[in-house]
């Protein structure tokens, strides 16, 4: 994500460091068990214990991936970052009638889910990200829900287990528990089936709807991670992205009236959207907008916009061909096939954000009458911001990472690479040193954190009362990048950069391995201690 004016968000970062508007919850700091004693409400299963399983998908059981899809870039040998750690992925199935007079999605969903783990399961943990604007959600410090109702964003109609009916109860906030009917065995599959109903707020988001636009983000109930034993069980709070994701396959069919455009995650075959090794799946909707398209290296290129934002529309379709030409070049192939834009006032509460495939950029009338007055520093701004948001689909989208815990990895990465879009594209008297130096003077009067470094923190520290200290792994996080390069020299450090990213793609990067990465290609000990303090592997250098 990136908030476009970014002097706007450090004023107002400033007023919510000195307002009384504190952000009070138990949640807890990092990956954690959920205590058995959190669970709210009992699980109505049956005691009876069947085989849940079907034959065909215990013949299954070794395959890779469920399926059986591939890209044109992929078929056409064209030189992509390829899915090669050998981990088997959950598979979705989707089934979306979204209807316009009710503001509603009715969705049918198979997952696959694979035990990747060295453990059985007895009980499983769900995100419903849409429960986050329910009525008097806890963990957000402005209660954004878009009605009165009580009822919850998410209503589950049904779950199905093989023939037994199964229930998700709420843990805490957005994270929920289901207990299996019997023990999922290390390395076995299981077929959920759901049918459930997403009510989208009426909201200036990343997931909500205004004047006739519908964003669509993170509207899947999807399982938590399971790793080193234990449900990254964390709920979604305001601030950041508090998404925490693995790579997966995806089909799906949105069924729209007929008038409404759609722009969605993966490639439109026949009628469905297959999207491949993603972390996610997103959409847009709308009847109002046009359509603008490119393509670079066969990548097919669509910008989504209201008429009247046409000219922005084509200052970001620009940016996006050139983002993949020099992204690819530095980071390695883009693996899919599509990429679309949208440019809505929809995306106001968000700046911009990232999506697998997608991402939606914010715009305004109040953009529009600024723009006139300086067009260039205005293009300049919509380059910086789409160039930031195709960024993430490398950091981030290939190259996952937990964005709760550990948020640093991915944002600082996508603003170092706005600096690295300037300079590659041979922006005039453009200097990153002077750019990264002018923006740091909005930390000048920010004292540092003493026991551990702003990057040290998680989105829970930083919704409470750290606002700034959050821009400053934007920020700061860029120049901690800029200042590796400087060292290692512009070759060097970009033919290790690229090894990174091929190293970790369609994987989780954590800050251990990120530092077990890059320690030994260069003389970083006295950077790591400046800006990773706090973290245990650092301070034992
Ligand atoms: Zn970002």
């Amino acid at each position: 994500m990136k908030k476009r004016n970014l002097v706007f968000l450090i004023a107002m970062s400033m007023l919510a460091l000195t307002s009384c508007d504190k952000f009070s919850s138990d949640v807890t700091t990092t990956t954690m068990v959920v205590p058995e004693e959190s669970i709210v409400e009992e699980t109505t299963l049956k005691s009876e214990v069947e085989t849940t399983k079907e034959k065909s998908e215990k013949e299954n059981n070794n395959e890779l991936s469920f399926m059986d899809w591939k890209g044109k870039r992929e078929k056409s040998g064209k030189d992509i970052l390829k899915n090669e750690t050998g981990r088997r992925k959950n598979y979705y199935e989707l089934n979306v009638d979204f209807d316009d007079k009710s503001s509603t999605l009715d969705i049918d969903q198979k997952l696959i889910y694979v035990n990747d783990s060295e453990d059985d399961l007895n009980e499983m943990y769900f995100n419903i990200i849409p429960n986050a604007y329910s009525k008097g959600y806890a963990y957000n410090k402005k209660d954004k829900s878009s009605s009165d109702s009580d009822k919850d964003m998410t209503c589950v109609q049904s779950i199905k287990i093989g023939d037994k009916d199964c229930k998700l109860t709420r843990v805490k906030g957005t994270v929920y528990s289901l207990t299996l009917p019997e023990t999922l065995k290390s390395n076995d599959t299981l077929e959920i089936l759901m049918d459930y109903k997403v009510t989208i707020p009426k909201l200036q988001n990343r997931f909500g709807y205004y004047n006739g636009e519908y964003n669509v983000g993170n509207f899947i109930i999807s399982p938590a991670i399971y790793e080193n034993g234990e449900w990254a069980c964390n709920p979604y709070v305001e601030v950041g992205d508090a998404f925490y994701t693995e790579i997966a396959d995806y089909k799906v069919k949105i069924n729209a009236p007929e008038e409404f455009k759609v722009a969605a995650t993966g490639t439109l075959e026949n009628g469905t959207y297959y999207a491949k090794d993603v972390r996610d799946f997103a959409f847009f909707t709308s009847k109002k907008c046009e359509v603008m398209s490119d393509s670079y290296d066969d990548i097919d290129i669509n910008v989504y916009y209201p008429k009247k934002y046409k000219v922005n529309a084509k200052e970001a379709l620009k940016c996006a061909k050139k983002s993949f030409e020099i992204y690819n070049e530095l980071y390695g192939g883009y693996p899919y096939d599509d990429f679309d834009i949208t440019m809505t006032a929809q995306s106001q509460g968000v700046g911009g954000m990232e999506y697998p495939g997608l991402i939606m950029i914010s715009i305004s009338e109040d953009d529009l009458k600024f723009a006139k007055t300086d067009r260039e520093y205005f293009n300049e701004q919509v380059h910086d911001v789409v160039c930031h948001e195709i960024a993430h689909q490398w950091f981030y989208g290939i190259v996952g990472d937990d964005e709760i815990n550990e948020p640093w990895l991915d944002e600082s990465y996508a603003n170092f690479s706005e600096k690295l879009y300037n300079y590659k594209s041979g922006k005039k008297d453009y200097d990153m040193g002077n750019i990264i130096d002018a923006y740091m003077t909005l930390f000048k009067d920010v004292e540092p954190p003493k026991d551990k470094s702003e990057f040290m923190s998680n989105l829970y520290e930083f919704n409470k009362d750290k606002d700034l200290l959050y821009m400053a792994i934007y920020i700061k996080g860029g120049k901690f990048h800029y200042e590796m390069y400087k060292q290692l020299g512009e070759e060097e450090y970009l033919k290790c950069l690229k090894e990174y990213v091929k190293t970790f793609a369609f994987d989780e990067v954590t800050t251990e391995k990120f530092l077990n990465f890059w320690k030994d290609k260069g003389d970083f000990k006295k950077m790591f201690k400046e800006y990773l303090y706090g973290n245990e592997i650092v301070d034992a250098m």
